[in-house]
């Protein structure tokens, strides 16, 4: 019955995918595929395929923005004004279903799909102007200041000052966990401004070039064994006031604003299809080695989270309709934040499950030295993945703090 229940939910996808477009999207997922097949590169793919952070490579996501941007598709969620696609929610599904399956490595969100959307709507001009066509040729590469040693899901008790000094701020303090600062030029930053207000009331938004005088940054290597993340200090750095976003100590809105971005308004869902099929196939392959109950186990849970992806690729349509309405995503994001991560976990243990003694742990340090892994290239990225995805119930706000905020917002208690 599995296997039927399999077979079947395989023809769904499909033929979901296929059969409501209109011709109109018929010829746009054959304009995407055309694409696809003649720019995306073998170098991309492999590096792609063999990632297994939760950011692509720089190097390499940079090369695929550089490349949609010359088509004028590395803004697939902005306006057109801006220099976005202004695709309709179809036409944002198929471009992500078909990069997915084809391969190619999602471009890093933390310009693109996170300031951006705050600069659209609470940059000045001269912020819009400077900033976003930078973002979206990637000359600017950007990482997110918010949490500091003390203050993450308790994010409104932070710390880092911003003194006034004329026209300048001076920032003083540290923010940890910042994934990329090693690799970026410019960082967005909570800072308190007004140390005797009301917590939430006394913070502002200010984004700061790496390169000045008094920022250091020093890594921190996660269990996987990846230089992802690290902690960056200010020390004395000054910054024009025209660097901050928002009015002055009312940067908690912006900073709320963000995070339903980064917590929503994606396409998850789209891995994590993928994701299973290909577990479903790495099934079907090792079968041999597996006995009946192993089997019957591993389909029922591949099997239970077809199920939990299909209602979490909903809840996404409903968000990406209320983007492509102008709004934005809401409460909501906490759900999709929440289902996702939890899936994705599910997802890298059933593979490390499926594939037993295979899934050994010394790939992940076989593929840092850039050496070829033990079996098949299945096999290599899959204790990686699945040790880098132990941070995803907790970046971005933690699994309790969705909860609350789910239990507050959507739930009314
Ligand atoms: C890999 C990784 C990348 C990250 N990247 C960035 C980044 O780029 N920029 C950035 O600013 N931050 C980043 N973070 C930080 C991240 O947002 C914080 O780790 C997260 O918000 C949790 O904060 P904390 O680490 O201080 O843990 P704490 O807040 O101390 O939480 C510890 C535990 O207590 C629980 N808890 C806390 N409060 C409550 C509550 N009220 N009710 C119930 N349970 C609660 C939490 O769920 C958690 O299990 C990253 C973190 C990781 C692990």
């Amino acid at each position: 019955m599995l296997v039927a229940s399999r077979v079947q939910a395989k023809r769904w996808r499909a033929e979901t995918v296929t059969a409501e477009l209109t011709p109109r999207h018929q010829v746009f997922r054959e304009e995407v595929r055309a694409m696809l097949a003649a720019e995306l590169t073998d170098e991309i793919k492999q590096a792609t395929a063999q990632n297994t952070t939760v950011f692509a490579d720089r190097e390499v996501a940079l090369a695929w923005q550089k490349i949609l941007h010359q088509r004028g598709w590395a803004g697939v969620a902005w306006p057109v004004e801006f220099g976005g696609t202004g695709w309709d929610i179809t036409q944002r599904h198929i471009f992500a279903q078909e990069c997915t399956r084809a391969g190619a490595p999602d471009l890093i969100p933390l310009g693109l799909r996170m300031l951006a959307p705050v600069l659209f709507r609470y940059g000045t001009k001269h912020q819009q102007d400077y900033y976003l066509p930078k973002i979206l040729t990637g000359e600017h590469y950007w990482c997110q200041g918010y949490s500091e040693p003390g203050s993450g899901s308790d994010l409104a008790s932070l710390q880092m000052r911003a003194v006034r000094d004329g026209d300048d701020y001076i920032l003083d303090g540290t923010k940890i966990w910042t994934t990329h600062a090693h690799f970026a030029d410019h960082i967005f930053c909570l800072v308190r401004t007004d140390p005797t207000a009301r917590k939430q009331a006394g913070i502002s938004f200010i984004l700061v070039e790496m390169d000045r005088p008094g920022v250091s940054v020093k890594p921190i290597i996660t269990l996987a064994g990846d230089h992802e993340v690290n902690q960056v200090f200010f020390d004395a750095v000054r910054v024009p006031i025209t660097h901050r976003v928002g009015e002055e100590n009312d940067g908690w809105s912006v900073a709320k604003y963000l995070l339903e971005f980064e917590r929503g308004g994606g396409t998850a869902s789209t891995g994590l299809w993928s994701g299973l099929l290909e577990t479903e196939a790495l099934l079907d392959e090792l079968a041999k080695d597996l006995t009946a109950n192993e089997m019957a186990e591993l389909r029922g849970r591949a099997a239970t989270l077809q199920m939990a992806i299909t209602a979490l690729q909903q809840m996404e349509d409903t968000v990406l309709a209320k983007l492509a309405r102008g709004q934005n995503p809401g409460p909501n994001s906490s759900l999709l934040k929440l289902l996702s991560s939890n899936l994705g976990q599910s997802l890298a243990a059933l593979k490390m499950s499926t594939l037993a003694y295979y899934a050994v742990p010394d790939n992940n340090q076989l593929m840092r030295l850039g050496e070829p892994g033990i079996g098949t290239q299945a096999a290599w990225t899959a204790t990686g993945t699945y040790l880098n995805n132990r941070a995803s119930t907790i970046f971005g706000g933690s699994n309790e703090v969705q909860k609350n905020i789910i239990a507050k917002t959507v739930l009314g208690l």
